[in-house]
C-alpha cells in the first residue's frame, strides 16, 4: 500500500515535512521547523509518530527554514540520510541550519540564565554538531535529473523559482506519482525563471500561503522608492525587516535598478545580517555562472545587488553603532516578521521616532511582530519593554515570493491531465480553504486540506 502523510504545514505555513510510504520504503519530502506562535513552536519538540532511522531518504524543495530546519534533529533521532537537494539548495541549506542551530542554543543558554525553563537545565532542539551531521548528508541532484532515491522510488526536481535553487518535486511510487509545488514562486520573480510546469501527475500537493490573495501589482518598487523618498525628506530611517534568503536580494535588485536611474536617495543602504550577506554570495556566483534558474537579463549584469554603494554589517560592535546613527539611511536586517535577530534592535529604536518607516515585505504569520504591526499595534513588546509605534508602517506585500492565488490555480492548469487529487498544504485554513474551494469550482478537481498527521492512501 502507498500512502501520504502529512507530519506538518497542515493547517498551518510552517514545518514542512511530507512522508511518502511505499511499503518498502519511505521517503520524506522537506523537514521543515514549525514556526510563529509559542504552540506551534512547541511542535518542534514533539515525538514523531514515525521513527526517523525509518526514513530511507529527505528531499528538500528549497533552502527556507520551514523547509529544512528540522533535519538536525531528524539526524539526532537516528535519520541516516541521504538528504537530497540541488547544489544551491545545498549552499543555502549550510548557511541556514547552523545559524538556526545557534539560536537554539542561544534560546537554550538564555532560558537557563533566566530560569524560565519547564525542563532543568533547558537543552536545545538540537546544537551546531547536529547541524554539521545533517550537512554531511547533503547529496546534490540538479534540475531535471530523475534518480532512484530509495529502492523503487524515484525523483525528480524542477525549478519552482521561488528562491534560488528551489524546486517542485515529482516522486513516483508504487505505480503512482506524486508533485509537490514546495514553495512556488511568482512568474514575475525579477531574478529567478517561472516555476516549471506540473506534467504528469496523479496527486499534486500544493501550496497555500496565498490562497485568498491577489496581489496588485508585479512589484512594490515603486511603493518601495517612494517610502524612501518621503523618510529620508523628513530626516529618517527606513528599516525593512526582511527575511535573510532571496527577499534580500530582490530588494537589492531593485535597488539597484533605482540607482541606476538616478532615482534613489544618496542615502547609505545596509544590509545587517551576517546570514543575508552569506546567502547573499551564493545568490552572485549564482549570477556569476550563468545558473539556468537565473533570468537573462538579470545574468547579463556583473553587480546586479547594488555592489560598490552597499554597505555590508558584520560585527555586532557595528550593528550597535548604525542603530545609534540618527542619519537617514535605509537598513535591511533579519529576520523577516520581526521574531529575532538584529532587525529587534533597530525596531526598538526606530519604531519610535515619527520620522522613520518601517516597511513590510512579505508574509507575516500570525502572532509575530510583523503581523501585530501590520495589524495597526500602538505599541509591540521588544527587548522586555514596550515600545511605542510611531513610525510609519508600510506594507508592500507584492515583493513576496509566493505566489498569490492566481498564479497558484495558473500553475495548477498546467497539468497535463486530471489528478486524482490535490493537496492544499502550507497555508492558514482561511487561505487554504478559499483555494480548495476555487480548485474545486474552476477545474472541478478534487482539493483537500489534509489535517495534521493524517495518512491517505496514494
Ligand atoms: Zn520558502
Amino acid at each position: 500500500m502507498t500512502t501520504l502523510r502529512f507530519l506538518g504545514a497542515a493547517g498551518t505555513v510552517t514545518g514542512s515535512r511530507h512522508l511518502l510510504d511505499a511499503g518498502t520504503a519511505r521517503v520524506m519530502v522537506d523537514c521543515g521547523l514549525f514556526q510563529g506562535t509559542r504552540a506551534l513552536r512547541d511542535r518542534n519538540w514533539a515525538k514523531l509518530p514515525i521513527a526517523a532511522r525509518d526514513v530511507d531518504s529527505v528531499i528538500l524543495t528549497h533552502g527556507h527554514i520551514d523547509h529544512c530546519g528540522y533535519l538536525p534533529r531528524f539526524v539526532a533521532d537516528g535519520f541516516q540520510g541521504p538528504v537530497r537537494a540541488t547544489a544551491d539548495t545545498a549552499a543555502l541549506v549550510s548557511i541556514v541550519l547552523p545559524d538556526s542551530a545557534r539560536l537554539q542554543e542561544e534560546e537554550a543558554a538564555h532560558a537557563n540564565e533566566q530560569g524560565y525553563s519547564k525542563h532543568a537545565p533547558a537543552l536545545p532542539l538540537y546544537d551546531t554538531e547536529d547541524a554539521e551531521r545533517a550537512l554531511e548528508l547533503l547529496r546534490v541532484m540538479p534540475h531535471g535529473d530523475r534518480r532512484e532515491v530509495a529502492p523503487g522510488i524515484t525523483a525528480t526536481l524542477a525549478t519552482a523559482g521561488h528562491i534560488l535553487g528551489s524546486s517542485t518535486v515529482r516522486v513516483e511510487l508504487g505505480g503512482t506519482s506524486v508533485v509537490f509545488s514546495g514553495d512556488l514562486g511568482r512568474p514575475s520573480h525579477p531574478l529567478l525563471l517561472p516555476p516549471a510546469p506540473v506534467g504528469e501527475a496523479d496527486w499534486i500537493v500544493v501550496e497555500s500561503t496565498y490562497g485568498d490573495r491577489h496581489h496588485d501589482e508585479v512589484s512594490d518598487a515603486a511603493g518601495l522608492l517612494d517610502t524612501i523618498v518621503r523618510t529620508v525628506a523628513r530626516g529618517g530611517t527606513v528599516v525593512i525587516p526582511a527575511f535573510a534568503v532571496d527577499r534580500t536580494e530582490i530588494l537589492l535588485y531593485h535597488l539597484d535598478r533605482m540607482a541606476e536611474l538616478g532615482e534613489l536617495p544618496d542615502v547609505p543602504i545596509y544590509v545587517d545580517s551576517p546570514m543575508a550577506l552569506a546567502a547573499l554570495r551564493v545568490y552572485r556566483a549564482a549570477v556569476r555562472a550563468r545558473s539556468a534558474e537565473i533570468r537573462p537579463d538579470v545574468a547579463e549584469d556583473p553587480t546586479p545587488f547594488l555592489e560598490g554603494r552597499l554597505r555590508e554589517i558584520r560585527s555586532v560592535e557595528e550593528s550597535k553603532a548604525l542603530t545609534a546613527t540618527d542619519q537617514p539611511k535605509v537598513i535591511i536586517a533579519a529576520s523577516g516578521m520581526a521574531t529575532g535577530g538584529r532587525v529587534v534592535h533597530h525596531l526598538a529604536r526606530f519604531l519610535e521616532d515619527p520620522r522613520s518607516s518601517v516597511v513590510l515585505v512579505g508574509y507575516q504569520a500570525a502572532g509575530t511582530r510583523g503581523q501585530l504591526l501590520l495589524a495597526g499595534a500602538r505599541e509591540l513588546k521588544m527587548l522586555g519593554r514596550y515600545v511605542r509605534v510611531r513610525a510609519d508602517v508600510v506594507n508592500l506585500p507584492a515583493f513576496s515570493v509566493h505566489a498569490d492565488a492566481d498564479e497558484i490555480i495558473g500553475w495548477l492548469r498546467t497539468s497535463s491531465r486530471r489528478p486524482k487529487g490535490v493537496f492544499l498544504v502550507h497555508g492558514e485554513p482561511g487561505p487554504a480553504r478559499v483555494l480548495a474551494d476555487r480548485i474545486e469550482d474552476e477545474l472541478d478537481w478534487t482539493a483537500v486540506i489534509p489535517h495534521m498527521d493524517e495518512i491517505v492512501r496514494l
